[in-house]
């Protein structure tokens, strides 16, 4: 339990080597679920805060803010490199990455590389046809095998010292969410008292029920993504795409299209396929914050209509 604590500040904290918790079978550990269980019983402390506008549009805009950090930031930056950008932004989108409590950019980019790598076959950590769709939501979060980063596949990624740090102590994310939650809320209650709100209502409505929403929208990319909606192309997985899921993740529901050319800033192929972080990345590409966003080939839209037609 002390090296479960110990684990829980320096992610990289492995005594036994990163290499033999790697190699660990996969299994339910109750003491990796704990923060899960945390995370989901903090909402349950609105019978005590309440609820105030405020709250609930922090809530609301913590949702969206965060879950571009996960789809366009962590997905579509750091594991894919599907765009370009600065190295003090960079550091800045790690940051506001942390804040969505997914562990550090490094670790997730390492997974879901492997992910595309083995999409679907049973060393996939989430395939919801190997392992069910139970596990692929939320158990294999459960399994210390799947918490060391394999810096091997983030090499890119791992040569800035700035990005390793906040991915070693990712803990930086939810202090630094909870502290500004906290912080303004009380200040809003001091100088603001008409709005009904104070520091531990933004904590439950801006932490823990925000947080728990962002959380299963990302997940349900790995259950519901590989299980229901459409097929546009072969992809040799169950990947699939799917408007709801589109407009709950951002634009991560077009998860075929991604799984068939992962490298575009854009997995909404099509106009109709709505894709609101690839709306966020033109808007800050105009802004000259990012640039050189990749674009979907034309083989692939060609290949889209020929598969189309046939099916
Ligand atoms: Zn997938
Ligand atoms: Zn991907």
């Amino acid at each position: 339990m002390l090296r479960r604590l110990i684990n829980l500040i320096d992610s990289d904290y492995f005594p036994q080597g990163a290499e033999t918790v790697r190699a660990m079978p996969e299994r339910f550990e109750f003491s990796r679920a704990v923060p899960f269980i945390f995370l989901h019983l903090g909402c349950l402390g609105v019978i005590w805060t309440g609820w105030s506008w405020t709250a609930v549009w922090v809530a609301v805009a913590l949702y969206f803010i965060r879950m571009f950090a996960v789809t366009g930031l962590y997905h579509r930056y750091f594991c894919h490199r599907a765009f370009k950008t600065s190295r003090p932004v960079q550091f800045l989108f790690a940051i506001l990455g942390l804040t969505a409590i997914q562990r550090g950019p490094l670790w997730w980019a390492a997974v879901h590389r492997h992910h595309h790598r083995h999409s679907d076959e049973e060393v996939d950590a989430h395939s919801p046809v190997m392992k069910g769709f139970v596990w692929s939501h939320i158990g294999w979060l459960t399994s210390s095998k799947n918490f060391p980063t394999d810096y091997s596949t983030v090499r890119d990624l791992a040569k800035f010292p700035e990005l390793v740090f906040l991915n070693r102590f990712d803990l930086i994310g939810p202090l630094l969410l909870g502290a500004l939650l906290f912080g303004s809320g009380e200040l809003l209650a001091a100088f603001a008292p008409h709005l009904g709100t104070n520091g531990w209502q933004l904590v439950v409505w801006g932490f823990f029920i925000s947080t728990v929403f962002v959380f299963h929208g990302t997940c349900a990319v790995n259950s519901f993504a590989h299980t229901l909606g459409s097929k546009r192309y072969k992809t040799g997985d169950e990947s699939r795409n799917s408007l709801i899921l589109a407009l709950i993740t951002l634009g991560e529901g077009w998860h075929n299209n991604h799984h068939h050319y992962q490298a575009s800033a854009r997995q909404g192929f099509y106009w109709w396929e709505i894709d609101i972080s690839y709306y966020v990345l033109r808007a800050l590409a105009a802004m000259g914050i990012v640039w050189d966003l990749r674009s979907v080939p034309k083989s692939a839209y060609e290949l889209g209509s020929a598969e189309t037609k046939h099916n």
